[in-house]
């Protein structure tokens, strides 16, 4: 008998090549592939007589194999599989495209059920593509199928089916792993598999009306109904959610009770750098920086999340709150993800700072940079090791490089990460440890990704919370467009008249990485972005992404603007050659540039003024708010296009959104309701299963869930073992990192 621990190579039916592919998926034991849960479902219960069948219909048959040939089309140069079916009431054509193989195992006068959407041609109706089982495998019973006689398929048999005649799972398809043969897998472990132990307490499962685990893996991949789906779906939700919220409390509570540098409030210095500033606070900022000022000013470290749309000023409420720290002789360390913007980031500090006689550091994998008295200056690396040290230097600024284990501070009060969901856990973690003695250095995380308030609870119940939900005055409105197929013409010719008169352009191309077929609708869909990239490593997305950017960069500096200079950033650079061409363009050595969605996520460059996207259908709202917040730095008005490859209504009425509203947090609300919190942060590290991740918005499930963790935490966590064991697990895959 199979247990969940059984390693996938002991399964005899699964072949070499299928157990590498599965393992580049992470999937190494029987619990691991019964997780890999679907992404949908494809609805095929209803079985109709062939008599009845209408064209548009999605449908299921039962049927005999009346003949089935293979056709070659020159035009289209397709092999086409052409069947005929035929049940007590007529006969349907089916047709399969490029899958020559099927003659093999599809034979005439086999009894066969079938699911698809039903097409009509010149010649009539038809299955089109539909997915198939052969029934005389399933049953012997010669009685079977009669689905329709009594309005509807012999209950247990179509729970024998995998493919047809039922609700079928599809799971998201990487790997070139079909979901058909993913069925293939699931299916039978699941009727063989011996005891897989529950780890919620049976309470708990009564009290929120939950499946026990194995009625709810069998309901979440092969469902009798919506409401099995529903609810083995809200089972998996509440786990994780629950998990998540027990740590959060326990993280909560550990900083409650550890020790941290108290730094008083000083007034004078605080009015004295506002007063300062070129510029008045805004009120949000205001708030914000009193809150952080608050919070520093406690024994315990302060855990709290700056989160403000692009451009809204987080970095000035980040140096006010270092100039605290700094000036009460404690010392500063703020993260940033690339070295372009560790730079900037130095820029902005040696400027706003510089009446206030401190010592200031960058640091990044190409070196190390001093401010002092007035002076930059290069410093080697082991040098500023000794003086970060020593406690000489007040405030250091640098991407990773600050994380290495040869960086130690004399006494680290307050570490500050910028773009916080660029980090990973484990890293931060390793920051947080460099403080004196058994302090713990106050931490303060920003972000630019508008995150709703609902979503902030689940993922970060452990934080506290400041919002930058007003933006400085006297900005200007980024004009934005979409761009249809046929306007490219006129778009490209808008750019070219920007760049004529000096400015430059942005362009954001998608990590499209395959494109494929859905064997039951027929539609292409793409793969993009957070969802089954998640399940790439860092190197592969890096890839692909590095492929559309040279492939846009091609088609730009070739066959569009040849005349015009183009240059390109992707992941696959060195940070060094990034930075390079980042600082070319701001010197503007270059008119355009491209790049992905991951690059440089807070760079200044006023002179640009268009930002364009490709496939901009691809990004989350938020996210095109985001790419958007990267011009309209400077004094000219600025443009966004949103080049739309498909003509779908939905995406363009989705899209026009942007053209309605520019608060990202607004944006963010629509983008969690429309597509699920995938878009937010971490997701691509943090291991939640998609269907889980649409439970994030359900706030009264996360208020449950929290206070079930609450309850289980004042009891004593060690009196339930088994829920200890699953935290501990559930700690590891939230930390892969
Ligand atoms: P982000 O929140 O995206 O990190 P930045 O901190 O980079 O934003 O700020 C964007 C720009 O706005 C900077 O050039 C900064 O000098 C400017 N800025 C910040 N606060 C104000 C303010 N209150 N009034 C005017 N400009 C401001
Ligand atoms: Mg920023």
């Amino acid at each position: 008998m199979w247990n969940p621990e059984t390693q996938i190579t002991e399964l005899k039916y699964i072949g070499t090549a299928y157990v590498k592919k599965l393992n580049r998926l992470g999937i190494e034991t029987v619990k691991d592939l019964l997780w890999h849960f679907p992404m949908r479902y494809e609805d095929f219960s209803e079985y109709s007589p062939i008599a009845e069948i209408k064209q548009g219909q999605k449908v299921s048959i039962l049927g005999k194999i009346v003949s089935i040939k293979n056709q070659r089309t020159w035009k289209h140069r397709l092999i086409l599989t052409n069947a005929e079916i035929e049940d007590e009431t007529g006969v349907i054509k089916t047709i399969w495209y490029n899958q020559p193989f099927l003659i093999k195992t599809l034979k005439e006068g086999l009894n066969i059920s079938l699911s698809g959407n039903v097409k009509l041609d010149k010649y009539g109706l038809y299955l089109q593509n539909p997915s198939y089982e052969i029934i005389s495998q399933i049953s012997q019973d010669s009685s079977f199928p009669r689905p329709y006689a009594n309005g509807g398929a012999d209950k247990i048999q179509v729970s024998r089916l995998k493919h047809t005649g039922r609700l079928v799972p599809i799971y998201p398809e990487t790997e070139r792993l079909s979901s058909r043969y993913l069925r293939f897998l699931i299916k039978p472990l699941l009727n063989k598999i011996g005891p897989i132990p529950e780890w919620l307490p049976s309470l708990i499962l009564k009290k929120h009306n939950l499946p026990a685990i194995r009625k709810a893996l069998v309901q979440i991949h092969f469902p009798n109904s919506e409401e099995e789906t529903k609810s083995a779906k809200k089972r998996f939700a509440f786990e994780e959610l629950f998990l998540f919220q027990l740590k959060a409390l326990q993280e909560r509570k550990r900083l409650k009770t550890s020790s941290a540098s108290i730094i008083s409030f000083n007034k004078q210095l605080i009015k004295e750098f506002v007063g300062s500033l070129p510029y008045k606070l805004t009120n949000a900022q205001r708030i914000a920086l009193w809150e952080i000022i608050q919070d520093l000013n406690k024994p315990h470290p302060m855990n709290r999340l700056l989160n403000g749309d692009v451009g809204s000023g987080k970095t000035i409420v980040a140096a006010a709150a270092a100039l605290e720290v700094a000036k009460t002789n404690y010392q500063v360390a703020y993260l940033a993800p690339t070295e372009i913007l560790s730079h900037q980031h130095f820029i902005t500090f040696k400027n706003v700072l510089k009446n206030f006689n401190l010592t200031l550091a960058v640091v990044t994998g190409s070196g190390a940079k001093v401010f002092e008295d007035g002076l930059e200056y290069e410093i080697k690396k082991p040098r500023l090791i000794e003086r970060l040290a020593k406690g000489e230097i007040h405030i250091v600024i640098g991407t990773h490089a600050l994380i290495q284990k040869s960086i130690n501070f004399k006494d680290l009060a307050l570490v500050i990460i910028d773009e916080q969901h660029r980090f990973g856990v484990k890293q931060r973690a390793e920051l947080l440890k460099k403080g004196y003695e058994n302090r713990i250095p106050h931490l303060l995380s920003m972000t630019a990704t508008p995150i709703p308030r609902t979503l902030a609870l689940a993922l970060y119940g452990d934080l506290d919370l400041s919002v930058l939900n007003e933006m400085p005055k006297g900005r200007q409105k980024i004009k934005t467009e979409l761009v249809g197929i046929n306007q490219r013409e006129k778009a490209y010719e808008f750019i070219r008249n920007h760049i004529k008169i000096g400015r430059q352009v942005f362009v954001i191309c998608p990590r499209i990485d395959v494109k494929r077929i859905d064997s039951n609708n027929q539609q292409p869909t793409i793969n993009y972005q957070s969802k089954p990239l998640r399940q790439l490593s860092l190197k592969e997305s890096e890839t692909l992404e590095k492929k559309a950017v040279v492939t846009e960069y091609e088609k730009l500096s070739k066959n569009i603007f040849p005349d015009l200079k183009v240059a390109m950033l992707h992941g696959k650079m060195r940070p060094k050659e990034k930075g390079t061409i980042m600082q070319q363009f701001k010197n503007k050595e270059f008119d355009i540039l491209v790049a992905t969605s991951v690059i440089e996520v807070g760079i200044d460059i006023p002179n640009a003024t268009v930002m364009a996207i490709e496939g901009a259908e691809y990004f989350g709202l938020a996210q095109l708010h985001q790419f958007r917040g990267r011009v309209g730095r400077g004094e000219y008005q600025s443009h966004c296009l949103l080049f739309i490859e498909s003509p779908m209504v939905a995406t363009t009425r989705r899209l026009s959104a942007l053209l309605k509203y520019d608060d990202g947090f607004r944006l963010a609300e629509m983008d969690l309701k429309i597509r699920g919190p995938g878009e937010f942060l971490g997701s691509e590290q943090s291991g939640i299963p998609d269907l889980v991740m649409s439970s994030l918005t359900d706030l009264e499930l996360i208020k449950k869930t929290r206070n079930e963790a609450k309850l289980i935490l004042e009891s004593g966590i060690e009196k339930y073992p088994r829920i200890e064991q699953k935290l501990t697990e559930f700690s590891q895959t939230i930390h892969l990192e």
